[in-house]
């Protein structure tokens, strides 16, 4: 059923605590840890509890949700003191994005020049 933990998900197991993950902040419906690649000093993935397979989904899905993990992104960016010099929320959407996990997250980029995107 759509929302549902997914066995073969990565993120899911994350949430359930079967993969570990360095935590940053978690709330009752979403999960923020540290990005195991970091491309940025700050490099944190802020994911809904829920399973969607991205954010669009997510969206139809649970909008809920997306205002939960957006609020926590903000969140994340004020414990990492990084919303004075700015910091990036990126939702790679499909593979040729370059999403690699099909559980929805948000990237929360930030402690370095970002190069203007759009
Ligand atoms: O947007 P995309 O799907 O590419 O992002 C997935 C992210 O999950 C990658 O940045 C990757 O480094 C990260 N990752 C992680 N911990 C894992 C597996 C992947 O932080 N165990």
């Amino acid at each position: 059923m759509a929302g549902e933990a997914q066995p073969d998900c990565l993120f899911c197991k994350i949430v359930a605590g079967e993969i570990p993950a360095t935590v940053v902040r978690e709330t009752d419906t979403t999960v923020a840890f540290r990005d195991i690649n970091p491309q940025a000093p700050t490099h944190v993935l802020v994911i809904p509890r829920v399973h969607y397979a991205n954010a669009a989904e997510l969206a139809a899905g649970d909008p809920a949700a997306v205002v939960d993990v957006l609020r926590e992104a903000g969140e994340v960016a004020a414990k990492e003191k990084v919303v004075d010099s700015g910091y990036r929320i990126v939702f790679n959407t499909g593979p040729g994005a370059g999403q690699t996990v099909f559980h929805a997250h948000a990237h929360v980029l930030g402690g370095r020049d970002l190069q203007r995107l759009v």
